[in-house]
């Protein structure tokens, strides 16, 4: 009997809708695969029409399946056994596949799948013999078609027969890269970090922007954002992490701005630098980590105030979502921990006891003629640290499917 060797079978998510495009969205995909199982001896990415293939050293399997945990634009993706097409071979792959099982106590069903229709059985008839195949085999393990614990995959195609038995749920979205770039507006709390991999989950490749006001805000503030970007980097690879100094803008507000338009106009600041930077970076659009109604400065009046002053696209996708349901993904994606750590950004510094949930657009075009808004701009612009932060790759637990798809 030959020895088995798998290789890993991915199927797309979403792409599969993707018409004419569809092309540049697999080929993503297999460029991010490949970076994300950097490491793993030599491999081989090919993206097909249907699927993907991974070929690798059977001893990396294991670590590449749960490398592919954090890869957008999968939506499963399976160890798979490529056989002749002969029943004979289909069964005694099947039942050397199920001998590295833990079969007490155990229920088990066969779905097998017929692309090639000229195959001298049809699906029950295959389903029936290998199953009568394993329940002679070993003793004790039961046939259940409702939800059993293993479920061994068989597909009837052209060229060959594929054989599975685990079916691992794919991160779901579009591969990073796919929707252009955007600038993540990237503090140090909860929110940002979130939304940053929300909008990467929707395809957008994102560069980090965090503004600093050293000596106000410390050394660990920054260094925080940047763990945060770390964290970032399990689902899209390298990030680079954008410093912008604010401390001038920032004296200069809290000299000569009134304390309820404070912060509306330390955000208004913040936008104008983001126009820029987003126009020398060539992104696209600002994400930010704004949520209706969780702070003053982000009830709808004040938000749109804010908002005045972006002349990109702002994506904010947390803007409906409640504080629990924000910190449960922050959870989800290892970046709570590092959130709540006590260092305090630029915003928290500044802030104001009491800043307007209604502030006036007219009142902020005056008060803004007191500071020397372009100068102020340019020198956060100018004055950008950019920094690379290296992927870690993926560290998140494999989730196995229910049922099959
Ligand atoms: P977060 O938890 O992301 O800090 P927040 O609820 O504290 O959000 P604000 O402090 O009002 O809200 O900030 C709103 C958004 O502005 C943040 O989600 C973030 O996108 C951006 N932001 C705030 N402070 C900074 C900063 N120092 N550098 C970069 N972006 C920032
Ligand atoms: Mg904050």
């Amino acid at each position: 009997m030959e020895t088995l060797k798998p290789y890993i079978l991915v199927r797309y998510g979403e792409l599969s809708t993707k018409g004419k495009n569809k092309r540049r969205f697999t080929q993503q995909l297999a460029k991010n695969i490949k970076r994300q199982i950097d490491g793993l001896g030599d491999t081989i990415v090919r993206a097909g029409h249907d699927y993907l293939e991974i070929h690798l050293d059977e001893s990396h399997i294991s670590e590449a399946l749960e490398r592919l945990k954090s890869v957008f634009g999968i939506q499963s993706y399976s160890p798979v056994y490529k056989v002749k097409k002969n029943m004979a071979a289909i069964e005694a792959t099947v039942l050397q596949l199920l001998e590295t099982e833990d079969l007490i106590g155990q229920t088990f069903r066969i779905a097998t799948k017929r692309a090639d229709h000229t195959f001298s059985l049809d699906t029950n008839a295959i389903n029936r013999k290998l199953g009568q195949a394993v329940v002679d085999r070993f003793k004790g393990l039961k046939v259940q078609l409702k939800k059993p614990d293993i479920t061994v995959k068989v597909e009837i195609r052209e060229e060959a027969a594929l054989i599975t038995t685990k079916v691992y749920l794919g991160a779901g979205g579009l591969p990073v890269g796919t929707s252009g770039r955007a600038l993540l507006m990237l503090s140090g709390g909860i929110d940002s970090v979130v939304a940053g991999y929300l909008a990467m989950k929707r395809g957008i490749e994102i560069e980090a922007v965090h503004f600093a006001s050293p000596p106000y805000t410390s050394p660990q503030a920054v260094q925080k954002a940047k763990d945060l970007t770390k964290i970032l980097t399990k689902f899209g690879g390298d990030i680079q992490f954008i410093t912008v100094p604010f401390t001038k803008t920032q004296e200069e507000i809290k000299e000569k701005i009134p304390e309820g338009y404070l912060m509306t106009i330390t955000r208004r600041m913040m936008f104008r630098v983001m126009n820029d930077l987003c126009a020398e970076r060539e992104a696209l659009a600002i994400v930010t980590g704004e949520s209706i109604g969780q702070v003053a400065s982000q009830t709808l009046i004040s938000l749109d105030v804010i908002n005045a002053m972006a002349t990109y696209p702002v994506i904010r996708p947390l803007i409906t979502y409640d504080k629990l349901e924000i910190i449960q993904l922050a959870k989800d994606i290892g970046s709570f921990a590092i959130s709540i750590l006590p260092y305090e950004d630029c915003c928290t510094v500044f802030a104001p006891p009491a800043p307007k949930t209604k502030p006036k657009s007219e009142k902020c075009d005056y008060y803004e003629e007191s500071i020397a808004v372009s100068e102020r701009v340019d020198d956060s612009v100018k004055g950008i640290l950019v920094e690379n932060i290296k992927t870690v790759g993926s560290q998140t637990e494999l989730e196995e499917m229910d049922d099959l798809l």
